[in-house]
């Protein structure tokens, strides 16, 4: 039983090493000990990295919606499950205990099978962050279907081509969204979107807004009405452990996005449990992740790993900057919120504003802070840690991927001493290695390399829907018998990870390989400086010079262009050497960044190369008004 919620550093250490020792052993006792299977396992695991093929918990019957709800009925029935937040702070916040959401995802799943979805159809759900969108998540989970989120900033064509690569059977959306002060039309997003998508049979429309829309006789109904009919206990579907649950595309950041497929067991198993130790949940705790369902983050850690510890989870559908940029901080205040997960993008943009949007509010309610998405630099992690933690909350620096299902490396607060840019550790039962450039394993303390993992663990993707060839290309093939990450990695001399950047972005330069995060870092810290991405272009001699963008802050416009550009050289070549000194330095007034708020190397790396003629895939990208700014000022 203790197994399930590590408390200190030296369990943690034993923990590990039980995990690795003896895996399967170690997974078995913890999926028995605390989830309801309909019926056990046949086989722990089975595995092939050649093939690739993973399998856990093979044989097992379950359904991850009875592991979320039903069996917190009896003693957390009228517990909050999830606790939603609207866009308008004076909108009335809504409180859906467990009982009710048994209810509302049973009517729901009822709704889906009344209008002929089966078991194994896919289901596209493109919904703002209301309830709805957990509901409709949770409906597919209970009758088999497999969901497809996509998030509900993406334009038509973004979601047609999404819609398209799995034979969606049927949408669900809504007539609009709140964003901010905006309101945006999704279902004229969707009726564009299905103007070449012959799989969809049917729309499901969820009324938020109120607006006027078009409704295509015999495809879309409003689904209140539907669900005002439909029966309340519904039984769910008993599904195989290695049966998928839900596809979903990653961030688009290094090309074309991928349909990542997950599984029932082994996904339900790593989310709970990484969700319980890493942000070390607590019974009444009131547990905030920021981000969109539309993303893994959100799937894992706002959804299906805190219900399937019968945690209360906050679901918000708003931005950070609406009324103003104090509203995350009015909300940890509202709700008195004790964990807080957010993105670097989202601090370093709050860390921008006056410091009164964050002193206004009272914030003792927090025990642990998150990062995730993109490493956090050092001056992001001193700021979220002075004004938001008030140095008393840890922050879990948590590196993990859309592939992985769930946090791979990350400090478990409480009990790893934690180290600003810094992930740390791996968690319990992750086996990283870190390879050299022929394949070999790097030994060691205090080196650099790509990293691998070199065991299968639950949550972790079994395939691309659609292309298992891409599956085993992207990720098996560049080392044998090993899962390639894509990222570069330190290990310090303690054995901590330090994520350096993407492989892709490594840059070499007269030899030598720099990765981006270390340098942006530094970059960061000059105090003119908002925000920076740098990238390689080809060099006579070094045969790569680096080039930066550098956003300045609203207090930074005013300072001397060359100046800045001396101190920034001067900083890197303090901090990390000459080799690491810019070429060539643009200002800019944003940096590209994906959707969910990462910054897009890639574009920049071709606007410095001056290759613009191809971009590449740029249909995530969310501000593309400002790669024509850069692409005018190229130096
Ligand atoms: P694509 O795979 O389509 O290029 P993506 O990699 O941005 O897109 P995600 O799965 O959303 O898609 O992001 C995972 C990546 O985000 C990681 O591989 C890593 O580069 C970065 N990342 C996530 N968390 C962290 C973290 N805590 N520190 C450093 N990098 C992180
Ligand atoms: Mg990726």
């Amino acid at each position: 039983m203790s197994n399930y919620h590590i408390k200190h550093l030296e369990e943690y250490y034993q923990v590990y090493r039980k995990s690795t020792r003896n895996p399967e052993g170690f997974w078995e006792e913890i999926a028995e000990e605390h989830f309801v299977w309909r019926k056990k396992w046949d086989n722990v695991l089975h595995w092939d990295f050649k093939k690739p093929e993973v399998k856990w918990f093979d044989g097992a019957k379950l359904n991850i919606t009875e592991n979320c709800i039903d069996r917190h009925l009896p003693t957390r029935g009228d517990k909050t499950a999830i606790l939603f937040e609207p866009n308008d702070p004076t909108e009335k916040p809504e409180h859906i205990t467990y009982r009710q959401l048994h209810k509302r995802v049973s009517k729901m799943a009822y709704v889906l099978k009344e209008k002929g979805i089966q078991k194994g159809d896919r289901v596209c759900i493109y919904l703002p962050m209301i309830p709805e969108l957990a509901i409709a998540l949770l409906a597919c989970a209970r009758i088999g279907a497999i969901h497809s989120v996509v998030f509900a900033g993406f334009s038509a064509n973004a979601l047609s081509t999404r819609i398209n690569d799995s034979d969606c059977k049927m949408v669900i959306t809504s007539d609009g969204s709140y964003r901010g002060a905006k309101t945006i039309d999704l279902k004229g997003i969707v009726d564009k979107a299905l103007e070449d998508c012959p799989s969809v049979e049917t729309v499901l429309v969820v009324k938020r807004i109120g607006s006027e829309i078009h409704m295509k006789k015999n495809r879309d109904y409003w689904i209140q009405p539907l669900l005002n009919e439909a029966y309340g206990d519904l039984v769910a579907e008993i599904m195989d452990a290695e049966d998928p649950l839900f596809i979903l595309y990653t961030s688009g950041s290094t090309g074309k996005p991928k349909g990542m497929v997950h599984t029932c067991g082994g996904y339900m198993v790593y989310t709970a449990y990484t969700f319980k130790n890493i942000f070390q949940y607590k019974e009444d705790d009131v547990f905030w992740c920021t981000a969109d369902i539309g993303w893994i983050t959100g799937h894992s850690y706002i959804l299906y790993g805190p219900l399937a510890n019968g945690a209360t989870t906050v679901m918000f559908e708003g931005v950070p900057s609406y009324p103003d940029f104090g509203r995350f901080w009015e909300i940890v205040e509202k709700h008195k919120v004790n964990q807080f997960y957010t993105a670097p993008t989202a601090i370093r943009a709050l860390a921008k504003e006056n410091l009164d949007f964050v002193e206004k509010y009272d914030l003792s309610s927090l025990k642990v802070l998150g990062s995730v998405g993109e490493p956090i630099n050092e001056e992001a992690w001193h700021w979220y840690n002075n004004n938001v933690g008030k140095k008393h909350s840890p922050i879990v620096d948590t590196w993990w991927q859309t592939e992985t299902g769930g946090i791979m490396i990350s400090p478990i607060p409480y009990v790893t001493p934690t180290t600003p840019t810094y992930a740390t550790l791996p968690f319990i039962g992750i086996q990283p290695a870190l390879m050299d450039e022929e394949g070999k394993e790097i030994q060691g303390n205090q080196v650099d390399g790509r990293l691998c993992i070199k065991f299968p663990w639950p949550s972790m993707a079994r395939t691309i829907w659609g292309d298992h060839d891409r599956y085993r290309d992207t990720y098996f093939s560049a080392y044998e018998n090993k899962y390639f990450t894509g990222d570069g990695a330190h290990r310090d001399a303690v054995g901590y990870y330090r994520i350096t950047g993407r492989v892709d972005d490594v840059i070499i330069v007269s030899g030598h390989n720099l990765g981006t995060a270390p340098i942006e870092d530094s970059i960061n810290e000059h105090p003119a400086v908002a925000e920076s991405a740098i990238v390689g272009f080809p060099h006579d001699v070094k045969g790569n010079a680096l080039y930066g963008y550098v956003m300045l802050k609203e207090t930074g416009e005013s300072r001397d262009r060359d100046n800045v550009r001396k101190e920034i050289n001067q900083q890197i070549t303090e901090q990390i050497g000459p080799i690491a000194k810019l070429d060539k330095i643009q200002f800019v007034s944003g940096l590209p960044k994906t959707r969910s708020g990462k910054i897009m190397r890639r574009i920049l790396r071709k606007i410095a190369s001056k290759e613009t003629s191809n971009l590449g895939d740029t249909s995530t990208l969310l501000n593309p008004e400002v790669v024509d700014e850069i692409m005018e000022n190229v130096l």
